[in-house]
């Protein structure tokens, strides 16, 4: 496995591969990576002849007043990973390789990124949009693989692909848990022990929510107010958001339709966290 630093130097090896009639896939990371990331792995080593694992802690879809500075760093321990399960490039390149002096150009996107994440931290999607199109264009993957546990995230990436007419085919892989139900984040590392026992109550209202829905529930406010009391049980937790929103085009809704997200973000101490939980009915019913 190699590390490639500089976008020609990976384009060099994207066309080499593509002179062998190989298909490429892509899977984008900020690094820190754990099993959520593996699986992804995992499933583009599976369906490509090529894998790329991009490691770049993206610094404009970070908020001034938010981790970059901070956030997990340990490009050996990454590529290791990477190696182990059969990528063949980690692409790592600096900030200023991305964005150098005089960088002026961005992704926007409407009505997507008004609500959830996107209301609570302007400029996030312009930042994700930003990179991810910029690695498409430098990787030209076949196929690249996002995780559901960023479900907005996802949802906006298909919804720019599909917009402006992109060749890469984008597949959502499922939210990889702890054994005790807290989905797998690089961020889990700022938790103490105390606030790890406290973020339970994360995965513990998204399986309230499950239950309810399964269980026939089709009512927002219902299902929202489970989730709420679920979180306001625990005395460490703070709520970003609960919402309820429609899978097409992330806008709340009032009644739950075919298909949908109930998507949370809550503080644990100064740590921010999601979850969610997607229901589709678009094949079932
Ligand atoms: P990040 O490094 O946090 O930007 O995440 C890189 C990719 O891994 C994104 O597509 C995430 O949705 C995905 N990912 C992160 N955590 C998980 C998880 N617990 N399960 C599945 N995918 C994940």
């Amino acid at each position: 496995m190699e590390i490639i630093t500089t976008v020609a130097d990976m384009k060099a090896k994207v066309a080499e591969w593509k002179a062998e009639g190989l298909t490429i896939g892509l899977t984008p990371t900020m690094g820190a990576l754990h099993e959520g990331h593996m699986s992804l792995m995992e499933r583009a080593v599976a369906e490509c002849d090529r894998v790329v694992t991009s490691v770049f802690v993206n610094p404009i879809q970070f908020g001034p007043n938010e981790d970059y500075d901070n956030y997990p760093r340990d490009l050996e321990r990454d590529a290791a990973i990477a190696e182990s399960k059969g990528v063949s490039v980690v692409f790592h390149p600096s900030v200023e390789e991305m964005y150098p002096e005089n960088y002026n150009c961005y992704v926007t996107m409407e009505t997507l990124t008004d609500t959830l994440c996107g209301a609570k931290r302007p400029g996030h999607f312009r930042g994700v949009c930003t990179v991810v199109n910029k690695l498409f264009n430098i990787v030209d993957p076949d196929k690249a693989f996002f995780g559901q546990k960023d479900a907005q995230q996802l949802a906006i990436i298909k919804r720019m692909v599909s917009d402006l007419n992109m060749r890469v085919k984008v597949f959502g892989c499922p939210i990889v848990r702890e054994e005790d139900g807290l989905a797998k984040s690089s961020r889990n590392t700022y938790l103490s022990a105390e606030e790890r026992t406290a973020a339970l109550c994360l995965s513990r209202s998204i399986f309230k929510a499950q239950e309810l829905i399964e269980g026939g529930e089709r009512d927002a406010a219902t299902v929202k107010r489970a989730v709420i009391e679920v979180i306001e049980a625990e005395p460490l937790a703070r709520i970003d958001y609960v919402e309820v929103v429609s899978l097409a085009n992330m806008q709340p809704v009032e009644t739950l339709g075919e298909a949908g997200l109930v998507a949370i973000a809550v503080y644990i101490g100064k740590t921010r966290l999601i979850d969610n939980f997607l229901y589709d009915y678009t094949e079932a019913e």
